[in-house]
């Protein structure tokens, strides 16, 4: 069973991804990490996203697998630096190249058929898996996001306004939702869940609700 989260920033996936799969015995797979591992891989190798022909062949060489939540970039844990906040910006910025997705796609796809999988990230009830048993889109306003991020990044030592984190969130889902290729937007058959009210308990209780229903319709 294929179980797709997508949403904007900071509304949550990540933190109810995990717990759902907990409950559920599923394999859980971060798909913003793996455009985070890409964007700090490019980096470090001196691309910038306008180097677009170099970098489809250049993320189906990279060695990203995960290790549980762990990412490991060619055995290396990457998975701290891949969250400091410009890697938050350049990640929206190559993910927006079409090359880059290409690259990833066999990789997303793969991982989400080996086993029962919730999967969060951008475009995956909309393009890496359209038939996905549950979709879900989890939200929440921009203010109650924005603050969500600002607890974790100074909570994880980085510094940063609230009124900065708050900018960037926007900055980001204006790209992310207005990109050619992949943009994020709601799949037509997908359900939403507004965690602008909700706790992570009620969240998480809300999406069990969807995955059992889907389980009993089978
Ligand atoms: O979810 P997270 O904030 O870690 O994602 C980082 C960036 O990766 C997003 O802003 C988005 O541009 C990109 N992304 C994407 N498609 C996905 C997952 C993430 O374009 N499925």
């Amino acid at each position: 069973m294929i179980v797709a989260i997508d949403g904007p920033a900071g509304a949550g996936k990540s933190t109810v991804s995990r717990h759902l799969a907990a409950r559920l015995g599923f394999t859980r797979i971060d798909t913003g990490a793996l455009y985070r591992g890409v964007a700090l891989a490019a980096r470090r190798a001196g691309y910038t996203p306008a180097a677009a022909a170099m970098l489809e062949p250049f993320v189906r060489a990279l060695g990203l697998r995960f290790d549980g939540d762990a990412l490991l970039l060619d055995g290396e844990d990457v998975s701290s630096e891949i969250r400091a906040p410009e890697i938050s910006r350049a990640a929206s910025d190559f993910a927006a190249q079409p090359p880059v997705r290409a690259g990833l796609m066999e990789l997303q796809r793969r991982l989400g058929r080996s086993t029962d999988t919730i999967m969060d990230g951008r475009d995956i009830g909309t393009v890496v898996f359209p038939d996905a048993d549950v979709k879900i889109y989890l939200t929440a306003s921009a203010a109650a996001r924005a603050e969500r991020r600002h607890r974790e990044l100074l909570a994880a030592g980085h510094h940063a306004s609230f009124e900065t984190v708050l900018a960037e969130i926007e900055a980001r889902d204006h790209q992310d939702m207005n990109r050619a290729i992949a943009p994020l937007r709601q799949a037509d058959d997908a359900v939403v869940v507004d965690a602008t009210t909700l706790d992570l308990p009620g969240a998480v209780a809300a999406c069990v609700a969807l995955v059992e229903a889907a389980r009993g319709r089978k």
